[in-house]
């Protein structure tokens, strides 16, 4: 018997855009927030081995749910040897990778994530030929866009014409990250003509304005600092020897030279245009959980459902608890097409999560991103209880989630 009353019981939460990947440490913090179940693989960086990944989790159980993303721009190139993030594969190397593609997607991966940021020179067939088989197959595409200018919309036209050219329902990856730079209004109404024409376009975003990545990425080659205006000021690094620092010239350089996996993150973003984002009805929250060492990384990995529950409805009214149960659970569920997940309902799975409307808080911040949240009380995986009132209970109530099915079969 479980106590809940003056208590929200509702599914649990879908995070649609992580990189939890098999990581315990990471699941737990994500288990914590009240996700049932994460979606791995994005920015274009996931395990190729789609088959083994689940067979994995099917006999061993993880701690939340897992579906998985087939990668583009890091994971796919490199196996097939493009190793320029600069230079389009060849027509070759293409073929090798919608072969992957197709696999993949045999094996139930729920999509094709692409992370332009990360490899500028992806030619326009990659992008649309892979596109095209996650169309055939029913998958979304997901796309982290690139950072050009941090006010330009081209990023954002570019994923409208891989809707427009190949039919692919798109989503676009932690919106506020990339246009939350004083153009969100801007980004939004790009969106709005796109779904206005009958394009299936839908996103996701963040509840923080800084973002974090590795500082190896060829998004910090110099020009690109440049063009988007970020100064070494504005980046702050979140793990190894410098942690906590911002980053100066020398620094820059070392890390880059000799460290270049440290995470970093780079304060960018305005406040305001996190709601606005959020505001959207096709919009969804997300976490862009990594894995970090314990008292390194951003506090998006422990903090961000609960500050979004917080913020949005019980702080500042933008969305009524309701509306933004629906938009962390059933349009998650159905944008992936997950037919057993984001309701309560007889023969759906039972992923639950209870909070407590009254006190669910966020505690993570830089230098201390794994503190937990309060006000979740207990989270459901499967039937079984995972946790209770911050006590761990079931660490491998977790299963694979196969996507087998085309994602225009869920409609709500
Ligand atoms: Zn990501």
């Amino acid at each position: 018997m479980f106590d809940v009353e003056g208590k929200i019981v509702c599914p649990g939460f879908i995070d649609i855009h992580g990189h939890v990947d098999w990581d315990d440490y990471c699941g737990e913090l994500s288990l914590r927030q009240g996700i049932t179940t994460t979606v791995g693989g994005n920015c274009g960086l996931s395990p190729l081995d789609i088959n083994s990944f689940f067979s994995a989790q099917e006999k061993q159980g993880f701690i939340v749910n897992q579906a998985e993303l087939i990668g583009h721009s890091i994971s796919l190139r490199k196996e097939v040897g493009v190793t320029d993030p600069l230079k389009p594969a060849t027509p070759e190397q293409l073929r090798q990778m919608e072969h992957l593609v197709e696999k993949a997607f045999e094996e139930g991966a729920c999509g094709l994530s692409l992370g332009l940021a990360y490899a500028p020179g992806s030619s326009n067939d990659e992008i649309m030929n892979l596109s095209k088989i996650a169309a055939r197959y029913g998958r979304i595409v997901a796309v982290d866009t690139r950072m050009i200018t941090g006010i330009d919309m081209y990023s954002l036209v570019e994923v409208i014409a891989i809707a427009r050219q190949t039919g692919a329902r798109i989503q676009v990856s932690h919106f506020v990250y990339q246009y939350g730079t004083g153009v969100m209004e801007e980004a939004i109404s790009v969106i709005n003509r796109a779904r206005f024409e009958g394009l299936d376009i839908r996103f996701d975003s963040g509840m923080y304005t800084q973002w974090a990545t590795h500082i190896g990425a060829v998004l910090f080659n110099e020009e690109y600092m440049e063009s988007n205006g970020w100064k070494l000021d504005d980046i702050l690094v979140i793990t190894g020897k410098y942690n906590g620092q911002r980053l100066t010239m020398d620094i820059y350089h070392e890390l880059r030279t000799y460290y270049p996996d440290t995470a970093v993150v780079v304060f960018t973003g305005i406040e305001e245009e996190i709601y606005m984002a959020l505001n959207h009805p096709f919009a969804m929250p997300s976490t862009d959980t990594g894995t970090y060492l314990p008292g390194e990384g951003h506090p998006q990995i422990a903090g961000s459902f609960p500050r979004y529950i917080k913020k949005m409805v019980t702080e500042r009214y933008e969305l009524t608890i309701m509306e933004a149960v629906r938009k962390a659970t059933l349009l998650p569920a159905e944008t992936l097409g997950f037919t057993s997940k984001g309701r309560l309902r007889k023969g759906m799975d039972a992923d639950i999560v209870v909070f407590d409307i009254k006190n669910i808080a966020d505690k993570a911040v830089f230098g201390e991103p794994n503190a937990h949240p309060e006000g979740i009380e207990y989270v459901f995986l499967n039937g079984k209880l995972a946790l209770a009132k911050g006590e761990l209970i079931d660490t491998k109530a977790g299963k694979a989630v196969r996507c087998n099915k085309p994602v225009y079969d869920y409609q709500i």
